[in-house]
């Protein structure tokens, strides 16, 4: 891994600090955390801007729309964006980091054509139809049936904990093409439009009191067997590339916020006499020293996936991923059980932006995979330790 910063690179990061600089007094607020319409139109208007300066897409090939950036400069966006406290993604996230990734890898040219140019500006938000009741971490024992009827495919079931649902336009769905196949043959990834007749969305409110995620229904809806990204029946594999880029990369802008989160939290307690803590203190230094760990194995992955694409691999990240997600879930709960420290009765406070973050990194040791299942990914295919049963 090469970090040295080459002079276009340099550059790269001049232009964007002048161009962030520039852009973010004249963004509007904020909206709350549980206006959905609102939180989508200002995603989307940010994206939009990102769009319109070319940095939307940075590190997609140019065939699929993006910009075809090095890595490197990847990572100084993230970089740069955060220490400018630029918005995040957002309810983009599933649009701009796994389904358009899984698209751009594995759809045809009509399908990328169909769908990355709106992801890219920031105009159609995607969620992922993936859990089920019944299919977790088990997820090859999902059972949302999809019944080929001419030149569609009937789909019927139900997923759950659907992020953005209650907003999306598009929703990654995986569904059962083949039920008399071994369970992990007969799944194909389907692009389902969230409009279509027969989708109901039920939205569920969180411990942190946002409904971020909901139950979607599915009675007999009707998806043109065109939406299909892959083979039939292969869906299973497209899937893995999905699941790969969100534990390989989906994350890495949210290191380099939680460096910041500590150093403001070291000032916090500066502030209110808990710096006096020698324990605290050395708690909070061993937080920075993994933050630091963490945003080098970001750079190490990305950096590997794309040595991967140009000796003629894919540029699709690793099970180094879950490496990265198994710890980064971890030390993220340490941070804001940090925060609680630091701030005492305070922390109690539901209305603190602290005590909402606290209770979501709750959530983060079990979205896009558990620690159990990292656990097991990174025994089997990093250690080449037997498959369990
Ligand atoms: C905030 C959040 C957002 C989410 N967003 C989405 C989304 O947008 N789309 C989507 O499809 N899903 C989403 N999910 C769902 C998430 O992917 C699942 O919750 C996760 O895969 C675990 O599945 P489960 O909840 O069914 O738990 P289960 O699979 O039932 O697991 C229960 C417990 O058993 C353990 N366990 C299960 N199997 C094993 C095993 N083989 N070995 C060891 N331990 C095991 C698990 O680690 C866990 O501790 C989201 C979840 C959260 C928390």
């Amino acid at each position: 891994m090469d970090l040295t910063l080459t002079g276009a690179e340099e550059e790269f990061r001049r232009r964007l600090r002048a161009w962030l600089r520039d852009t973010l007094p004249g963004l509007p607020p904020e909206p709350p955390a549980d206006d959905w319409p609102a939180r989508r139109a200002y995603d989307c208007a940010w994206q939009r801007a990102l769009h319109d300066a070319g940095y939307a897409g940075l590190h997609w090939p140019p065939e699929a729309g993006g910009q075809g950036a090095t890595p490197t400069q990847h990572l100084i966006f993230i970089e740069e964006a955060e220490r400018a406290g630029a918005p995040y993604v957002g309810a983009n996230f599933v649009g701009l980091l796994h389904a358009g990734p899984t698209i751009a890898a594995e759809g045809t040219a009509a399908q990328r054509a169909r769908w990355l140019p709106p992801i890219l500006r920031g105009e159609e938000i995607w969620c992922q139809g993936f859990s089920e009741p019944d299919a977790g971490s088990d997820l090859a024992s999902l059972r949302t049936r999809a019944v080929r009827d001419g030149d569609s495919y009937v789909v019927t079931g139900s997923k759950i904990w659907t992020s953005y649902a209650e907003i999306a336009d598009w929703c990654e769905l995986l569904v059962r093409t083949d039920p008399a196949a071994p369970r992990h043959r007969g799944i194909s990834w389907l692009a389902l439009p969230m409009n279509a007749p027969g989708v109901t969305v039920r939205p569920l409110r969180t411990l942190a009191g946002t409904a971020e995620f909901a139950e979607v229904f599915l009675d007999e809806v009707r998806v043109p067997a065109t939406h299909r990204i892959g083979a039939e029946n292969d869906g299973w594999r497209v899937s893995m590339v999905t699941l790969s880029y969100e534990r390989g990369t989906a994350f890495a802008g949210e290191v380099v916020a939680c460096r910041r989160t500590l150093a403001r939290l070291a000032r916090t307690a500066r502030a209110n006499g808990r710096w006096d803590d020698a324990v605290l203190r050395r708690r909070l230094g061993r937080l920075h020293a993994e933050f630091t760990a963490l945003w080098r194995l970001v750079q190490w992955n990305v950096s590997e996936a794309a040595h991967a694409a140009r000796t003629g691999g894919d540029g699709v990240p690793g099970a180094g991923g879950s490496v990265f997600k198994l710890r980064y879930s971890q030390a993220r709960q340490e941070l804001y059980d940090a925060a609680a420290e630091v701030l005492g009765p305070e922390s109690l406070d539901a209305r603190q932006e602290w005590t909402a973050q606290r209770l979501s990194s709750l959530s983060y040791t079990i979205a896009a995979g558990t620690s159990q299942i990292q656990r097991t990914i990174i025994a089997e295919r990093i250690l080449g330790l037997p498959k369990g049963r």
